[in-house]
């Protein structure tokens, strides 16, 4: 592989590079790693484990994800096996019992936020934001296959959350990079490397931090992460983060068979001819106590929804007990009871999804979302009709299928016993409701 001018040189004094083995290691094909979903639990891919993260194997050859129904149902993700740390690291530094105020700013298309809805205890919530318009879609889209009913999706400047003074527990800032840790995997990311776009990868880095940083509690945690080698745009933001608001957290003991995780200044550097992934470069530090108090937030006002209408939707819910129920535009939301106060915090924001979308009714009869189908809250009582994997190909191409079935009106398709979407039964026909903007086009 061919390296842009002037780049090894620029990584040369970096900790823990060695050029020979480094240029060695991009000749060799990248790594491809899932991620399992601990809510849809399914029968495993062959392959071995991802050391530091336990739902997640690398598999031998990349199959054709699009062509596999439980990809679609949100079983698994796929994803880079060194950024899979930043759970780990989330892990090591948070109690996994307490209820946390958690925001990734950074987050399309949704690999950290996957990985932290899994990992954060249910009484959490997690903001998962994304600045650029373009890239929410499928953030959503990823966030609602995932199916936590604790995780809002939002679309704001990490400036719009300067008005919500120490609100999160943790923070984690996976921040817009020159890219050189993706140069084996995406060879395009070459052509836009220059030391002037370091450069201003690292201003935009603190712009961001800045910005956010008021949004984080005194003694909260903040990950702030790249994939980049670049000084400039790792080591440099966490000196300057340590000369102002934070402190350093101790080094966590890596054990042997992590491989070689470099670590340097309160970071862990990840190099593909060390360990069995991408470049990656990751921080964990505290915000010093003092400072920042919570201040109010602007209230969010949810409409609640009447009685009849409950007793309709309560059906389609796993204790529906445990849920507020609201109206937006005719759809009925829920979401836990637990995080609600929370949420209600979030009035400020341009919230794209807040709450799981169970659907409208219509003649004493909901017409259900597809966020419901995918979502962890579905009660286990509503009829399933089972697919094999060429049937369930055929629904998510949103094609007519031919069933022989005794079931009638709403029902899920499933595989593996994994929710796909809705159809509706009626005598001799299928209904198929997959949505159209979703359907496998191939
Ligand atoms: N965390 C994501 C994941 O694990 O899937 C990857 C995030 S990617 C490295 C960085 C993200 O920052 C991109 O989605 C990009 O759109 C967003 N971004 C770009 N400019 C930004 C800015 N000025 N402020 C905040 N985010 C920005």
């Amino acid at each position: 592989m061919q390296f842009p001018a002037g780049f090894i040189q620029h990584i040369s004094n970096c900790k823990g590079f060695d050029e020979v083995a480094f240029t060695q290691a991009h000749q060799l094909p990248t790594p491809v790693s899932i991620r399992y979903n601990p809510q849809k639990p399914v029968e495993k891919m062959a392959g071995s484990p991802v050391p530091w993260c336990a739902e997640a194997l690398y598999l031998p050859e990349r199959p054709l994800f699009v062509f596999d129904p439980l990809f679609h149902a949100g079983a698994y993700y796929v994803q880079e096996a060194s950024s899979m740390f930043t759970g780990y690291l989330f892990r090591q530094f948070t109690d996994d019992k307490k209820p946390l105020h958690i925001l990734d700013v950074c987050a399309a298309p949704g690999g950290k936020s996957t990985l932290i809805a899994g990992l954060m205890s249910p009484q959490s919530l997690l903001v998962s934001n994304e600045v650029i318009k373009s890239r929410v879609t499928i953030l959503k889209e990823n966030i609602v296959k995932w199916g936590n009913p604790n995780v809002v999706v939002s679309n704001n400047d990490p400036r719009d959350f300067s008005g919500m003074n120490g609100f999160f527990d943790v923070i984690i800032v996976d921040a817009p990079c020159s890219g050189s840790g993706l140069f084996r995997k995406e060879p395009e990311a070459k052509k836009e490397w220059s030391i002037e776009n370091v450069n201003h990868c690292s201003l935009r880095q603190q712009r961001i931090l800045e910005d956010i940083i008021p949004a984080l509690k005194p003694g909260g945690l903040l990950l702030y992460a790249t994939c980049s080698y670049a000084y400039e745009e790792d080591e440099k933001i966490v000196e300057i983060l340590l000369q102002n608001d934070f402190e350093p957290l101790p080094k966590i003991s890596v054990p042997a068979e992590f491989g070689g995780i470099v670590f340097s200044k309160s970071g862990y550097r990840f190099y593909p001819d060390k360990i069995t992934g991408e470049g990656f470069f990751i921080a964990a530090l505290r915000k010093k106590n003092g400072g920042d108090e919570q201040t109010n937030q602007i209230k969010k006002q949810f409409i609640p929804i009447n009685a009849d209408e409950k007793n309709i939707v309560a059906n389609y819910l796993h204790q529906p007990e445990n849920y507020f129920f609201f109206k937006y535009k005719e759809v009925i939301y829920c979401i836990p009871e637990i995080v609600k106060s929370s949420i209600s915090a979030l009035g400020g924001l341009h919230l794209i999804k807040s709450g799981t979308a169970l659907g409208s009714i219509k003649n004493n009869e909901l017409i259900p979302d597809h966020e419901l189908a995918m979502s962890s809250i579905i009660s286990k009582t509503i009829p399933r009709l089972e697919l094999n994997a060429t049937d369930a190909i055929t629904y998510l191409r949103k094609n007519t299928l031919q069933i022989n079935s005794n079931l009638k009106g709403w029902c899920l398709i499933t595989h593996q016993n994994i929710p796909l979407g809705w159809a509706k039964i009626i005598p001799g026909r299928l209904n198929n409701y997959f949505p159209t903007e979703w359907r496998i086009r191939k």
